[in-house]
């Protein structure tokens, strides 16, 4: 049988320091989670006899120091969402070599259609908690690292979210952000995901890197 030891060390072969588990039951216990993840998006949902959600975190500056610093944005962030998938993949041939089923989320989506919220299954799986700026913050990384998830049936330790707020609610995030998108708000704030996504665009065709300005100013885990 496969040890969270063991998904451990693959991830770590793979890159990925930062790998969690979350309970399937989770999604409909947590009074956060339950209230901002339709019943579609959670993982019983998504895969028939799914236990457990397998999370990977690669923190950014991780990848960066990894990878060809001439690359833009775009194509670090593509860098980024590889390392994860491949890492992702391994994992789940591995639990299927075992007998068991394992879903990869991929990070690699080209279409828009938001099917699986990362940031929700980090925070369950006890990696971080919610910022201002509606990431999932850990203590060492801040909001910078990005997460991937793996839906499966096995039998493995499962961690709870943190008992204390990663946040600590300096408003720098909501200060920086260039368009004001951010209401504060606790236990999440509330983002105009439509207009930062519309920024972002525009910033990007540009010539420009999306903004992230929000994740760049936070103090946690600088
Ligand atoms: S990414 Fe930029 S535009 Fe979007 S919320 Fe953050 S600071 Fe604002
Ligand atoms: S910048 Fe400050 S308020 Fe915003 S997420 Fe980071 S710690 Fe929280």
């Amino acid at each position: 049988m496969i040890s969270l030891e063991d998904l451990r060390n693959i991830a770590n072969d793979e890159g990925i320091p930062v790998l969690s588990v979350a309970s399937v039951s989770s999604w409909d216990s947590d009074t956060i989670v339950s209230r901002i993840v339709p019943t579609d998006m959670r993982p019983g949902n998504i895969m028939d006899g799914c236990k457990v959600a397998i999370v990977l975190g690669l923190p950014i500056g991780y990848a960066m120091e990894r990878i060809d610093g001439k690359r833009t944005y775009v194509e670090a962030y593509d860098i980024m969402n590889d390392m994860i998938d491949d890492a992702m993949e391994r994992i789940a041939g591995e639990i299927i070599d075992d007998g068991h089923n394992a879903v990869v989320i991929s990070r690699n989506r080209r279409d828009s259609k938001v099917i699986f919220s990362n940031r929700c299954a980090a925070y369950l799986a006890g990696i971080g908690t919610f910022g201002a700026n509606n990431s999932t913050i850990t203590e060492r990384y801040g909001p910078r690292i990005r997460f991937g998830t793996i839906l499966s049936d096995i039998d493995v330790e499962t961690s709870v979210p943190m008992d204390h707020q990663i946040c600590t609610g300096c408003m720098r995030c909501v200060r920086a952000c260039p368009q004001h998108l951010i209401t504060y708000a606790r236990p999440l704030s509330i983002i105009d995901v439509e207009g930062c996504a519309e920024y972002s665009k525009r910033s990007t065709a540009s010539g420009k890197s999306p903004c992230e300005r929000c994740i760049d100013v936070c103090p946690i885990g600088k």
